[in-house]
């Protein structure tokens, strides 16, 4: 009970260096609301052989004390991680520190709020999704404003602020553009967008270029700095999306690796280089930029308003995931490929929005197969600085369906946990 009202709380740590029976953990465990690690593990690392007696035994028996344990979480189906191994052990200590990351993601779920800024976009299926599942299950509170009221506090933004947020850009970024107007039209923004977000306490934010009444401009730049600043953002009012790019980036902290919004955009199938090449209309986050961001200013060909200032930039090589979350009616399925990023070769300077290029695991058509079988969305978010392991967690905390698609992915052997998770989840409901 301490742990679950205990803020600076994320998750609990069981071992059982001697035997502990575990009848009497019954009342204590169906209580538990924080996520549960059971960690496997004895003080000494090497039996001693010469010295060994029934009294060391006693000390050091966790090898079964830990089965004991163990029985209790399976025979209460209480979703928990276990870890074995000693404790001195790096790759023991990696673990714990994953695991943590998973509860931490967990933590910010159970506490998040999305300010949603208009409606999803017109049509869209896999973008929409039940918002009071998704606060029953994995906490958030997703809420709708309207584009008015952000208009309303530009309105009250003083040229002060908007120098100071110049400033700031100026510092972060280079300037490749005459048109300094455009700049400070999102810098006045980002003022009024941050305002809003602090005000209400809000980790994440969507906006909809449908809806821009009142405004000359998408927010483009605003949006990629605020993601930078650690705020979650889905386009196109999508907030699961906007949700799990805020989780995602809290649970990478004190990681120098990115995490951004993210779409599939557009395909290499050149023999040998397949590749997937993600980018947006703007709002692609520059904390996965290889190079430093220009500012541009660029028409937009979406959404009839003044051409948008906008943070230009290649995405870093190295590798990553992506991270996508559908709604399917009875249920929430997380899916994640793996991908490894690549610098590109060439310039596209007709471009003009941030890219990022990937080559998706096992292979591009296998990825995208098992992608589209499993119904993972267009939008998802791509980071370099979380597991696939630490995901599988978050969901395993939150109780949600995880699919992995990986370099061992078969697509016949996905189509069969596709239909047993169909019918495990069905029952699961009952
Ligand atoms: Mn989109």
């Amino acid at each position: 009970m301490d742990a679950n009202n205990d803020p600076d709380c994320t998750g609990i740590i069981t071992w059982m260096h001697t035997f502990s029976p575990s009848k009497m953990w019954i009342r204590g465990l169906s209580l538990l609301q924080k996520p549960y690690l059971h960690i496997n593990t004895q003080y000494n690392k090497s039996i001693p052989w010469d010295e060994i007696d029934m009294d060391y035994m006693n000390l050091h028996q966790s090898a079964h004390g830990d089965r004991e344990h163990g029985f209790i979480g399976a025979r209460m189906n209480i979703p928990r991680k276990v870890i074995v191994g000693h404790w001195s052990d790096e790759t023991v200590i990696k673990k714990i520190g994953s695991w943590m990351r998973s509860a931490i993601g967990a933590y910010e779920s159970k506490r998040l709020k999305v300010l949603r800024l208009s409606d999803n976009m017109r049509n869209v299926a896999v973008t929409e999704g039940d918002k009071v599942e998704a606060e029953i299950k994995l906490g958030w509170s997703v809420n709708h404003w309207a584009i008015g009221d952000l208009v309303a506090r530009m309105n009250e933004v003083t040229d002060a602020q908007i120098e100071e947020q110049m400033d700031r850009y100026v510092k972060d970024y280079e300037i490749a553009t005459k048109n300094i107007d455009a700049i400070r039209y999102q810098a006045k923004i980002e003022v009024a967008l941050r305002s809003m977000l602090e005000e209400g306490n809000f980790g994440a934010f969507t906006t909809n270029f449908e809806d821009l009444y009142g405004m000359e401009q998408l927010p483009g730049l605003a949006v990629q700095n605020l993601m930078k600043n650690g705020y979650g953002f889905g386009a196109e009012g999508d907030w699961k999306t906007a949700a799990m790019t805020r989780i995602i980036k809290l649970m990478s902290q004190g990681k120098s690796e990115g995490t951004t919004f993210m779409e599939d955009y557009t395909y290499s199938f050149e023999p040998g280089n397949e590749m997937i090449m993600g980018a947006h209309m703007l709002e692609v986050c520059p904390s996965v930029a290889d190079d430093k961001p220009r500012i541009e200013v660029r028409p937009l060909s979406i959404g009839g308003k003044s051409d948008p200032a906008r943070l230009i930039f290649n995405g870093t090589k190295g590798s990553a995931i992506v991270v996508t979350l559908i709604d399917l009616g009875g249920r929430f399925r997380m899916i994640v490929n793996d991908i490894e990023c690549v610098v590109p070769k060439h310039d596209m300077p007709n471009l003009p929005v941030a890219r990022v290029l990937w080559k998706p695991l096992p292979d591009l058509s296998t990825s995208a197969e098992a992608w589209i079988l499993a119904g993972g969305a267009h939008h998802s978010v791509l980071t370099y600085a979380v597991t696939a392991d630490e995901m599988r967690d978050f969901a395993e905390i939150l109780g949600i369906e995880f699919i992995h698609i990986n370099a061992n992915t078969n697509i016949n052997k996905l189509k069969n946990e596709l239909r047993w998770n169909d019918i495990a989840w069905r029952l699961k409901d009952l």
